[in-house]
């Protein structure tokens, strides 16, 4: 069997994201602008491709944009700067910026208006990350780990405002912010948890599936840190195999040609992806799993499968076990 992990995929932000990209294609149909992702809209190879394959173009800086743009600003959110910039020099945008990403930005503008000092819970160089740095004068202390926190200079602010990247682990967070409060027992603390539901979410289901199928396939981009998180958590449930996820379709297909013994050993097969992955493409994979064990059929008769064979979701008597 193969089974499809409930709630995985494409998350509400990211699919926000890519309408409002396709939206501004059609606008540029009529307007002769070209539309540019600044950055990398999301981290999906697969729905990037589609967006350039219809005319956008993906740009790093507000230097380098072509004649009249009309910018697309990715859910990870901008700097402050970005859009002061934007406003100066009268470029015409549509902004994708998460909810969740924007609370971020005004819980950090308003803690270094107020003059307190601010922490973010995050990878360093994340563009979220950054993002949200800008909105509180790129002042923030970025922490990542027990080291960076332990590496901290004293915060002499009244105030230490505290939140994190949407996408970051509740376990290391909850540990960081343990850690935080014992190295300044004097501190006052703010926390706010900005952790987005969507992830958690869908692990949950990811996890239960990889402890009830042989083989747990993880679509997604390798930049996404979500992905890179849920796969890491599917496979600390140490009873599936979990190979590393993979980008696109294709990507999957050169896995199946190169690992078919794994493969064919595998009876129950279950996939996840991460949230900026379309749930069509985990559905071509799986179908592709099909074809592919199907061809296979003369040498293992056992793997024969049907387009049935891919389900979504555990079914219940596996999902309570
Ligand atoms: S993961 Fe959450 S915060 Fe990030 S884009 Fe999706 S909904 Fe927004």
């Amino acid at each position: 069997m193969i089974v499809i992990a409930e709630n995985c995929g494409m998350c509400v932000g990211a699919k926000n994201s890519v309408e409002l990209a396709e939206q501004a294609l059609a606008e540029a149909e009529q307007s002769g602008r070209t539309v540019v992702l600044f950055k990398e809209l999301l981290h999906n190879p697969t729905v990037m491709g589609r967006l350039r394959e219809r005319g956008a173009v993906c740009c790093d800086s507000l230097d380098g944009l072509p004649d009249n743009p009309l910018v697309v600003v990715r859910a990870h959110g901008e700097t402050k700067a970005f859009y002061e910039e934007m406003k100066k020099r009268n470029i015409p945008f549509r902004d994708a910026t998460c909810p969740n990403v924007r609370r971020v930005h005004e819980l950090v503008e308003k803690a270094h208006a107020a003059g307190n000092a601010v922490i973010i819970f995050g990878q360093p160089g994340h563009p979220e990350v950054e993002g949200s740095n800008g909105w509180c004068g790129n002042q923030a202390f970025i922490v990542n780990d027990a080291k960076t926190l332990a590496a901290l200079p004293a915060i002499r602010a009244e105030e230490i405002c505290v939140v994190c990247q949407t996408t970051a682990g509740r376990n290391r967070t909850g540990e960081l912010l343990e850690m935080l409060r014992s190295r300044m027992p004097d501190a006052r603390i703010t926390w706010h948890n900005t952790i987005c539901p969507a992830p958690i979410a869908m692990q949950g289901p990811s996890r239960q599936l990889a402890m009830n199928c042989d083989i747990l396939f993880t679509i997604g981009g390798r930049k996404s840190a979500n992905t890179t998180e849920l796969r890491e958590y599917c496979k600390a449930a140490n009873a599936a195999e979990c190979p590393e996820q993979m980008e696109t379709c294709r990507e999957f297909h050169e896995y199946l040609e190169k690992n078919g013994d794994t493969v064919r050993r595998a009876k129950r097969y279950g996939f996840t992806a991460g949230a900026s992955t379309p749930l069509s493409e985990v559905r071509k994979c799986a179908s592709l799993l099909v074809s592919w064990l199907n061809a296979d059929q003369e040498r293992v008769p056992a793997s024969r499968m049907t387009a049935d064979s891919v389900v979504a979701g555990l079914p219940a008597a596996s999902a309570s076990q």
